[in-house]
């Protein structure tokens, strides 16, 4: 179900709510009046402040997302989605379209953590539950991959993201959401999308 944490207890970091910030262009006073009321981030001078070391509860965060998404629609939530990986740094093992697409998942777990500790740890390789995924399912006859997404976030935030890591290094990849299968959007818990190339 979109915008419903799946856990207490889990925390999202600055740079991810900062990228709604700027994600949203023209309708960035939105983040500083949604965000304000659930209390993420400080204003000083009308300006919204992300403490961009610090974290947020992510069921706060949430909350104030889903009414930034039923303000501004899906187009625009496909945009932020878009502008989320060109604001990331990602690992150098992370060099075609497949190593994209599963760079997103161990991305978002280091992008959150749980009782303060990374649901992700890159000395190890450790992953936490307690926020869904991003899946990875590769189809070797051909390319494609099929990505289902189990995760709180809202269905066109999710294809936007997963479109921008495959036009970084296939700029003609198609992402289609598979109309076929259930969707977030429609009160699902989850939503698959299909990369070719
Ligand atoms: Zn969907």
């Amino acid at each position: 179900m979109q915008f419903k944490a799946f856990e207490p207890n889990i925390e999202v970091n600055g740079p991810t709510v900062y990228s709604i910030v700027t994600g949203l262009g023209y309708f960035t006073n939105l983040s500083r009046r949604f965000y304000s009321e659930v209390g993420i981030g400080t204003v000083v001078n009308k300006e919204l402040v992300i403490d961009m070391n610090g974290w947020y509860s992510q069921a706060a965060w949430l909350a104030a997302f889903e009414k930034i998404a039923n303000t501004v629609g899906d187009r625009v939530l496909f945009n932020i989605g878009l502008s989320v990986p060109a604001n990331a740094k990602f690992p150098p093992w992370v060099v075609d379209v497949d190593s994209a697409i599963k760079a997103i998942d161990i991305a978002y777990h280091m992008n959150h953590r749980k009782k303060g500790v990374l649901l992700f740890d890159p000395n190890n390789g450790v992953m936490t539950e307690g926020i869904g995924h991003y899946g990875y399912e590769r189809i070797h006859s051909e390319n494609k991959i099929i990505c289902k997404c189990h995760n709180p976030y809202p269905c066109a935030f999710d294809h936007g993201i997963i479109t921008a890591m495959a036009h970084k290094f296939a700029p003609s990849a198609v992402i289609k959401h598979d109309s076929s299968k259930e969707c977030r959007s429609r009160g699902a818990e989850t939503c698959t999308y299909i990369i070719t190339w």
